[in-house]
C-alpha cells in the first residue's frame, strides 16, 4: 500500500478518504498544539534556512471584510483568523482583477495586467512567461497545484513548474451540500475533495521539501455542509456559511501539517483572486467591476513560528506583491522585471511599530467584454494609492466615466467626487490621471503577449457551469 502510495500518490482519491476527511471537516475545532514561539528577528533568518516549505492557500471569491481577523462581526473564520493573528495580516491588499483568469496571471508572474495582456476568454500565459512554481521546482522543492476553477486549468497557462497539477476526481455528495443556484450545482465535487488531495499529498511528499497550492472554490460556489449553516439562509448569509466551510477545510490542512510536525517548517500564505458584489453598486457577482468589495482581498502570511502578537501591516499592498515577498522570504532569487515589490520593508518596519510609506500604487485591471469572443474591448482601469481609489475606463468615447472615491470619508465607495472640467468632461485630478497614463504606457511583459486558446464544448461547459457568460 505505502508502496503504490508513493508511485501512484493521486490513484487513492477513494470513499473512505472522503469519509476521513469529512468527519475531521465536520468535527474541527482550533485546539492544535501551539507552534514554536518566533520574534520579528526570526523573520530575516528564515532565508538562511534549507527546510522551509511553501503552502499557497489561494480562497476564490474571498473578500477581506468578511473574516472575523478583517473585522467582521461574524465568527466566520476561526481558522483564518488564528493564522492571521499568529502571522502577518496585510490590512490592505488588492487584487488585480476581478476576474479569475486575469487576476491569478498577475499573482504568479508578479505582473499587472496591463502587462501581462491576460485580459479576454481566450488568453493563455505563453510557456516562456516565469512561473514561481518553476523557480521553486529549480530550487529543489516537489511541487504540486490542486484546483476546481477552470480558469485555472493547464490550457491556461497555468501548469508551468509544477510536479503535479490536478483537479481532483469529485466526491459524490449531492445531497449534504447546499448551493446557490441550479448552474452552481453543475461544479461537481467541493473543497472537500482538495483538502483530501492535499493530504494525500503530504502523505507522498511530505519527508522533501515542497511546494503546495491548494485552490478553493466553495466560497464562489456558495457552497457548504450543514456544520456550516450558521448565518442564514440570504444570499450574502450563504456566502458567510460558505467561509465558514472553507474555514474548517484550512482547519484541517493546519492540523495535517502540525500533526506531521511540518508547521514548524512551513510559510502558509492565504489570498484570494478578488472578492464578491452584493449589490453595493448595483450588482451581484464580479468580473464586471473594480469596487472594493470585489477588489479587497485578505493576505496572511503565516511563518514556521507564531507571533505574539502578530504583525498588521497597514499599507495598500498588491497580489503581484506576493511571490517577490515570498522568494525574499525564502532567500531565493528574485524574479526578473516584476512590478510587484517585496513587503520585507514594510513587515519589518510594522514589527517595530513604525509606519513607513509605500508610495507605488496598486492597479487593477478588467475588461468588461472578456467573455465576447467578437466584443470590442471594453477595459477598466483602478489606482489604488493610500485612502484614494479611482476607476478610469480606456475605451474610446468612455475617458469620461471616471470615479474617484476617498476612503477617509467614503470607504465604501458610494459617492463619486470626480468633477467635470470647463469642457464638461471629467477627468482624474493630477497627479492619480498622470499615474494611469504612466501605468498605461508600460510595455508588455519581457515573454510579450498572451497566447490565444481554442477551448472545446466541454470546456466552455464547464466555464459556464461557474455561472460565467462564456459565448
Ligand atoms: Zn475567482
Amino acid at each position: 500500500m505505502l508502496r503504490r502510495l508513493l508511485d501512484s500518490p493521486w490513484t487513492y482519491f477513494g470513499l473512505a478518504g472522503a469519509l476521513f476527511v469529512a468527519l475531521l471537516v465536520t468535527q474541527f475545532e482550533i485546539k492544535l498544539p501551539p507552534r514554536p514561539k518566533g520574534t520579528a528577528d526570526d523573520i530575516r533568518a528564515l532565508a538562511q534556512r534549507d527546510d522551509v516549505n511553501v503552502v499557497f492557500i489561494l480562497i476564490d471569491t474571498l473578500r477581506a471584510d468578511r473574516l472575523g481577523s478583517y473585522g467582521y462581526e461574524r465568527p466566520t473564520s476561526p481558522a483564518l483568523d488564528y493564522l492571521a493573528n499568529t502571522g502577518i495580516r496585510f490590512e490592505r491588499a488588492v487584487s488585480q482583477s476581478s476576474w479569475t483568469k486575469a487576476s491569478m496571471a498577475s499573482l504568479w508572474t508578479a505582473t499587472w495586467p496591463n502587462r501581462n495582456g491576460v485580459m479576454r476568454w481566450s488568453h493563455s500565459l505563453p510557456g516562456e512567461a516565469v512561473m514561481p512554481p518553476e523557480l521553486l521546482q529549480k530550487a529543489g522543492f516537489q511541487t504540486a497545484g490542486i484546483w476546481r476553477n477552470g480558469w485555472v486549468a493547464p490550457n491556461f497557462g497555468f501548469n508551468q513548474g509544477w510536479h503535479t497539477y490536478v483537479r481532483p476526481q469529485p466526491s459524490n455528495s449531492p445531497d449534504k451540500f447546499q448551493k446557490r443556484t441550479p448552474s452552481a450545482s453543475a461544479v461537481v465535487g467541493t473543497d472537500e475533495d482538495l483538502t483530501r488531495a492535499a493530504i494525500e499529498f503530504l502523505n507522498a511528499y511530505g519527508h522533501k521539501r515542497f511546494f503546495l497550492y491548494v485552490h478553493y472554490m466553495d466560497v464562489h460556489q456558495f457552497a457548504y455542509d450543514e456544520a456550516s449553516a450558521k448565518f442564514g439562509t440570504s444570499y450574502s448569509d450563504v456566502y458567510d456559511n460558505a467561509i465558514n466551510w472553507v474555514d474548517r477545510n484550512v482547519g484541517v490542512l493546519l492540523g495535517e501539517l502540525q500533526s506531521r510536525d511540518l508547521a514548524r517548517r512551513t510559510i502558509l500564505v492565504v489570498s484570494s483572486d478578488h472578492g464578491e458584489s452584493f449589490l453595493e453598486h448595483g450588482l451581484e457577482g464580479h468580473a464586471k467591476t473594480l469596487y472594493r468589495e470585489v477588489a479587497e482581498v485578505p493576505l496572511i502570511f503565516s511563518l514556521p513560528f507564531e507571533l505574539n502578537p502578530g504583525i498588521v501591516v497597514p499599507n495598500v499592498v498588491a497580489n503581484v506583491d506576493i511571490w517577490p515577498t515570498l522568494l525574499d522570504l525564502l532567500g531565493l532569487p528574485p524574479m526578473a522585471n516584476t512590478d510587484g515589490r517585496s513587503l520585507m520593508p514594510l513587515i519589518e518596519a510594522s514589527a517595530r511599530g513604525e509606519t513607513v510609506e509605500f508610495d507605488r500604487p496598486a492597479f487593477a485591471q478588467i475588461d468588461r467584454t472578456w467573455g465576447r469572443p467578437t466584443g470590442d474591448p471594453d477595459p477598466l482601469v483602478s489606482i489604488t494609492k493610500g485612502p484614494i481609489r479611482a476607476f478610469q475606463p480606456t475605451a474610446p468615447g468612455k475617458e469620461g466615466e471616471v470615479e474617484f472615491y476617498d476612503h477617509a470619508q467614503d470607504p465604501w465607495e458610494a459617492r463619486n467626487l470626480a468633477q467635470p472640467g470647463p469642457d464638461g468632461v471629467r477627468r482624474l485630478p493630477e497627479p492619480i490621471h498622470a499615474a494611469v497614463q504612466e501605468y498605461l504606457a508600460m510595455p508588455p511583459a519581457a515573454w510579450g503577449e498572451p497566447v490565444d486558446v481554442e477551448l472545446d464544448e466541454m470546456e466552455l461547459h464547464q466555464l459556464r457551469a461557474l455561472g460565467y457568460v462564456v459565448q
